[in-house]
C-alpha cells in the first residue's frame, strides 16, 4: 500500500476543549488523513490547556499560533475582556514550561508545502476578525494580487466556518459540504472552530483537505459538551463559557 495521502484535517480555535478536540482527532483518524493543519487558538477560554497541547504533540501537524495562545506567551491582556483575561491567567497557572515552550515555537503564520497558506486571523493582519464581505473581499484582493501561484488559504479567529472564492462569500455551511476546488481557483477558506463554535452548531467543527480530488469536506462531530461544562466549573472559570458551549454562539 503507498503510504502517501493528499488527504490533510483542518482544525481552528480548541480553546483547551479537551473533549472536543478528542472527538475531532477520532474523526480524522477515521479519514486517514496524513497530518493536521492547526490554525491557532489552541488554548484559551477552556479547562485543559496542558491536556490539549499533550493530545497535539508528537502528531503530524502544522500549527501556527493564535491571539490567545500569544496572551498566554505574555502578550499584554489589558485590552480584553475580564473573563477572557482571567481564563488566560488560568491557562498560564496550568500549563508546563514544556508547553510552554511548544507554544512558543508555532509561528504567526506558516506555508505548507508551497502550497497551502495558514493564517490565524487574515492575511493582512493576525488580530483581523473576517466577518463581513467587505473585509472578507479586501483580504480575497490582497490573497490574488500577492500569492500567484497559491489557491489555497485557511484562517481561524471568528470560530465560523466560511468560504471565501469563486466570486462570493458562504456562510451558513452544511455539515458534510463539500467544496469542489476549482482550477486555478484561490480560496480563503475557515473549517470552523474545534472547541467553541460560534455559528448555532455546539458540535465540534473541521475540514478535511484532499489535495488528490481538489476537495475540501466541512463537517461536525457530536462530542460530551456536559464533561467540559463540568470542566470548566472545576476549574473555576466563569460559567458562560461553559453554557455558551450547549448553545454553540
Ligand atoms: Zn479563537
Amino acid at each position: 500500500m503507498p503510504s502517501f495521502s493528499p488527504r490533510y484535517g483542518i482544525i481552528a480555535d480548541i480553546h483547551s476543549n479537551l473533549a472536543a478536540l478528542r472527538a475531532v482527532l477520532d474523526a480524522l483518524e477515521r479519514e486517514h488523513v496524513a497530518s493536521i493543519l492547526c490554525l491557532g487558538d489552541l488554548v484559551g477560554y477552556g479547562p485543559d490547556p496542558h491536556e490539549v497541547i499533550k493530545a497535539l504533540e508528537g502528531r503530524p501537524l502544522h500549527s501556527i499560533r493564535g491571539n490567545h495562545d500569544r496572551y498566554t506567551l505574555g502578550e499584554n491582556t489589558d485590552q480584553i475582556r475580564p473573563a477572557t483575561a482571567e481564563a488566560i491567567a488560568y491557562t498560564r497557572r496550568s500549563i508546563t514550561p514544556a508547553d510552554e515552550s511548544f507554544l512558543a515555537s508555532l509561528p504567526d503564520t506558516e506555508m505548507f508545502e508551497d502550497q497551502v497558506l495558514l493564517v490565524h486571523g487574515s492575511l493582512r493582519d493576525r488580530d483581523e476578525y473576517i466577518l463581513s464581505n467587505e473585509i472578507a473581499t479586501a483580504n480575497y484582493r490582497l490573497f490574488r494580487s500577492d500569492y500567484g501561484g497559491i489557491y489555497l488559504c485557511f484562517f481561524g479567529h471568528t470560530h465560523f466556518p466560511m468560504i471565501i472564492g469563486d466570486g462570493k462569500v458562504v456562510r451558513q455551511i452544511a455539515p458534510g459540504h463539500v467544496l469542489k476546488l476549482k482550477f486555478m481557483a484561490q480560496y480563503i477558506i475557515n473549517p470552523g472552530s474545534v472547541g467553541q463554535p460560534r455559528d448555532g452548531n455546539p458540535d465540534a467543527a473541521y475540514a478535511v483537505l484532499d489535495l488528490g480530488e481538489s476537495t475540501v469536506t466541512f463537517q461536525r462531530v457530536p462530542y460530551d459538551i456536559e464533561e467540559t461544562h463540568s470542566r470548566v466549573l472545576a476549574a473555576g472559570l466563569q460559567r458562560h463559557l461553559g453554557d455558551r458551549l450547549r448553545a454553540g454562539r
